[in-house]
Formats: C-alpha cells, sequence, structure tokens
C-alpha cells in the first residue's frame, strides 16, 4: 500500500510520501535508543510539563488537525474536531496522574519482614522504546492513547501508523517535539507493513502495541512472541447492543444510532449487532430504521452531514460484499444496502439495517466496518445473552435495561472488555480500555493502560 493522503470524498491522491530508506531508519533507531537513556531519567514533573504544552497545542491547531484528518480518512470534520479535543483531555490527564499511577508501592511488612528483607518496594520503571502500529481510524486519538501514558512513564515511542494518513503521523511527531519533549522520544516511522517485522525484531526495541485488524495482530503478535517482547493487541470488535422490555426506547434508538455510525461506521466499538427482546423489537426496529435512513450522507468538511465516505475502497467493497453475502443468503434490507446515487465519486455507501441474518452469514459472525446494523429479535434474556457472546470478538458491549437483576446477570455473563448499560461505550482516560477473544488483549488507558509497558521491578533491601 503506497504512503499517501488520498481524499476518500473524492477518490483524489493529494500527496504521496516516499517510505524511509534503511539508513534513514536505521538514524531513527539510534536516535529512540540515544532518547530513552536520557528520558527514562527525566522526572515525572518535566514530562508532564511537556505533555501539557503538547495538550495547549493540540487546543490552539484544533481546527487545522482535524481538517487533516478530515481530509486524509473522510471522517466528518465534526468529529474529527472531537477527536483533537479528547485528545487534549487524555493528555491533561496523564500528565497530572501519571506520578501516582507510578508511585512506588510497599508490599505488606508481615510479607516483607517473611521474605527476609529489611524493607521492600515494587517501582514502576520504564521498558524502553515502544513501536506503535496504528490504524488509520481515529488517526490522531489512537496515537495518543498510546503516547500520552508512555512517555508519561519515561518510555520512548515510535509510530508506525497505517500508510493513508501520514500528513497525521508527521503532524504527531511534529506535535512532541514542540512541546518540548527530547529529539527521539517520539517520531513516526514512514514505513509499509512489510518493514514491521524488521523493526520489530530490532533488539532496540522493548515492546509493540498494535490498534488494528486480526491479521495484523497476529503477524506482529508472531513476531514480538518469537523475540520474547511484551505485547498489547487492541483488534476488531462486533460489539452486541442488547435492548430489553424495560429500556427507554426512545433513548435506546437515538444512542444506537449514534453508536452504529459513529465515524462513519468504522470505529472498533461501534455497537454492530443490535439484539432486541421481542416485545420491544417492532417498536424499536421501525424507528431505528427510520432514523438511520433520515441521515445525511456527504461531503464530511460539511458540518450537516452525519455520515461521511467510507476511508478507502477497498474498504468500501469489504462492507459491500458483506452485505451482499447476507442478502442473497436470505438477509432484507430495511434500508439502504447501496452507494448513493447522489455521491458517485469518493467512497459512500448508505447507512443500512439489515434483518432475517443467520450463523450461515458472513456478517453473523465477521466485523462489519462501516454503517451497517445487523438486527436480530430474541425471546428472552438467556437467549440475547447467548447470542451477544455468539461471536468471535469480544471488546465492548452495551446492554439497555432498568432491572437491577438483569444487570447483574449481564454484567456476570457478558463476554467482553465492557458492559455499558444504558448509553453507548466509549472510551475515558480513567476508565480502562481493551477487549478479550479475539479482540485482543491488554488493556489501554487509567493506570491499567500505563502500567502494561513498565517492568514491575522488585527492591529488596537485606
Ligand atoms: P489494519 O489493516 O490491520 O492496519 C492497522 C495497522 O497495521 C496499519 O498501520 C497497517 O499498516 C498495519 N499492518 C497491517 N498489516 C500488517 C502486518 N501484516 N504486519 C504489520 N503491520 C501491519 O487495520 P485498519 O484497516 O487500519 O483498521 C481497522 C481495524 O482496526 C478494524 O478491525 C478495527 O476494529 C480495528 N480497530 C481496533 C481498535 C481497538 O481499540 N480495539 C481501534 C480501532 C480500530 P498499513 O496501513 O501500511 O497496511
Amino acid at each position: 500500500m503506497a504512503i499517501a493522503t488520498v481524499n476518500p470524498a473524492t477518490g483524489e491522491t493529494l500527496k504521496t510520501f516516499q517510505p524511509l530508506n534503511p539508513g534513514e531508519l536505521e538514524d531513527r533507531l539510534v536516535l529512540a535508543e540515544q532518547a530513552y537513556d536520557t528520558h527514562r531519567r527525566t522526572s515525572f514533573a518535566t514530562r508532564a510539563g511537556w505533555l501539557h504544552k503538547a495538550a495547549d497545542l493540540l487546543d490552539a491547531e484544533h481546527d487545522t488537525v482535524a481538517r487533516t484528518m478530515t481530509t486524509e480518512m473522510g471522517k466528518t470534520l465534526v468529529a474529527a474536531r472531537a477527536e483533537v479535543a479528547k485528545c487534549a483531555k487524555t493528555m491533561r490527564w496523564y500528565a497530572d496522574h501519571a506520578a501516582a499511577l507510578l508511585a512506588d508501592e510497599h508490599p505488606d511488612p508481615a510479607d516483607v519482614r517473611d521474605s527476609g528483607a529489611a524493607r521492600a518496594v515494587v517501582r514502576y520503571r520504564p521498558l524502553g522504546v515502544v513501536l506503535a502500529v496504528m490504524p488509520w481510524n481515529f488517526p490522531l486519538w489512537q496515537v495518543v492513547r498510546f503516547a500520552a501514558p508512555t512517555l508519561m512513564a519515561g518510555n520512548t515511542g515510535l509510530l508506525k501508523h497505517a500508510s493513508n494518513v501520514p500528513q497525521t503521523a508527521l503532524y504527531l511527531e511534529e506535535l512532541f517535539r514542540r512541546a518540548g519533549f527530547p529529539a527521539g522520544c517520539f517520531q513516526t516511522l514512514l514505513i509499509g507493513s512489510g518493514a514491521v517485522e524488521g523493526v520489530l525484531r530490532d533488539p532496540r526495541i522493548a515492546a509493540a502495541t498494535l490498534t488494528g485488524s486480526e491479521p495484523a495482530g497476529r503477524a506482529v503478535a508472531s513476531v514480538a512472541g518469537d523475540e520474547i517482547k511484551k505485547t498489547v493487541l487492541e483488534l476488531g470488535g462486533s460489539d452486541p447492543f442488547v435492548v430489553l422490555p424495560s429500556a427507554d426506547l426512545d433513548a435506546a434508538v437515538r444512542v444506537a444510532v449514534t453508536a452504529r455510525v459513529q465515524n462513519n461506521g468504522q470505529s472498533c466499538i461501534a455497537a454492530k449487532r443490535f439484539i432486541l427482546h421481542t416485545d420491544i423489537h417492532d417498536a424499536f426496529a421501525e424507528r431505528f430504521t427510520a432514523a438511520m435512513a433520515a441521515l445525511t450522507v456527504g461531503d464530511p468538511m460539511d458540518e450537516a452531514t452525519d455520515v461521511g465516505p467510507l476511508a478507502s475502497e477497498a474498504g468500501r467493497s469489504d462492507l459491500e460484499e458483506l452485505v451482499d453475502d447476507a442478502v442473497h443468503r436470505g438477509a432484507t434490507a430495511l434500508c439502504g444496502a447501496r452507494r448513493p446515487p447522489q455521491h458517485p465519486a469518493g467512497w459512500f455507501y448508505e447507512p443500512t439495517v439489515l434483518t432475517g441474518i443467520t450463523p450461515e452469514m458472513r456478517i453473523h459472525h465477521e466485523e462489519a466496518f462501516g454503517p451497517v446494523a445487523s438486527v436480530y429479535r430474541v425471546a428472552d434474556l438467556d437467549e440475547a445473552v447467548a447470542l451477544a457472546n455468539d461471536t468471535p470478538f469480544g471488546l465492548s458491549s452495551n446492554a439497555w435495561t432498568r432491572d437491577e437483576a438483569e444487570q447483574d446477570r449481564l454484567a456476570r455473563d457478558l463476554r467482553a472488555g465492557g458492559v455499558y448499560f444504558n448509553g453507548m461505550t466509549a472510551s475515558h482516560p480513567g476508565l480502562p480500555f481493551g477487549g478479550a477473544k479475539r479482540s485482543g488483549y491488554g488493556r489501554e488507558l487509567s493506570g491499567h493502560g500505563i502500567r502494561e509497558f513498565c517492568n514491575v521491578t522488585t527492591l529488596w533491601y537485606g
């Protein structure tokens, strides 16, 4: 895949970039290692000062960086601005919390005595240079979610971003540099996915994090496993959105639409499978379909647009194949299931609601990465739980019920990294984020995220 900015709203190639040559790549690895040796010895207060400055720069430049993201991957400008704001907030959160999250721990004195020590301390030390392989769908957020805790912990970062968001990737390198982080603390590597293995095997790389598809996760984790290097994987999802009779139906329908079409439907934590109790199925499906069909599809720079184009032509083809497979096997499209005729250029796809899904259809167990919702009818809570778990993924889940006993049951039985009641899954810097099953392992955000790339060191004093 060429490293290039191609506008998904028009299909026009705006700018292409040369990948790094071997010499340039080597220079960056050398610099990353040198920077680590200095950065690991800086104080939390110094790092926090730089991160606050990066947040201030983001706020000041939010419109420019939002427009770059919209141009590169097609998210609406409104969504891009919100992404910038969330990144600034997360930088400030880690700047303000990292010292406490990574403070020395003092084990139980009885255990210390029993170990034969006069005293013992657990210290969170950094690991080294961390390689981040990142996707295009939240081109700023996915990187900041990694970089803010990583830099605060005293690690340095190398970013291999998705090939279709090079300008956002280069902006990020500049941003951290301008904020005061010394050269080499955070660098962007303009390389294709074929060059990742060589970088990961380099002894100067301590660990890796990947957000992306299952095949990419498998490739990176296999190499890292072979090299005995720690990884965090944030992969795909097909989150359920369970609606039970006690739900506030108006709110559930409104949130369901946002949960499905956020980011033009290309979000790992988008609700993708709508599992409706038979008592509210017809009312929900009717209102949900009407709301999906009423969305405005169009130019992502236009503030009146709800749904912009998909990020790539290949992404739209994949989605079309998934929908066509379902329809050919007997599913019914209640709306959409086609390219909008009013937008012949660009990679647009109409918001779609499918019903009559069966396990033989690919969409039943694969991720629909675009504005396509699968609607199911279930007879009771048992069937809802079984269907919600009938997926290879386990990223997050959503459940609408005001019944506490039902909430307890769902909290116990939904096999996912999150269960969001009466709302939609949304990440927050203070809450852990990550998946189970084929959605990956490890956690980002909160104290759990910042400790993933730490060397948890026992200091034992005889
Ligand atoms: P992708 O094709 O897997 O790409 C992600 C990154 O991995 C890109 O930088 C890509 O580089 C690189 N890559 C691809 N194949 C690789 C390989 N064999 N070895 C090393 N690197 C490789 O995914 P995407 O299409 O950008 O993103 C969509 C997927 O990401 C969806 O499945 C979505 O659910 C998932 N996602 C998950 C989360 C989460 O937090 N769990 C968040 C967002 C997205 P190139 O661009 O150069 O190919």
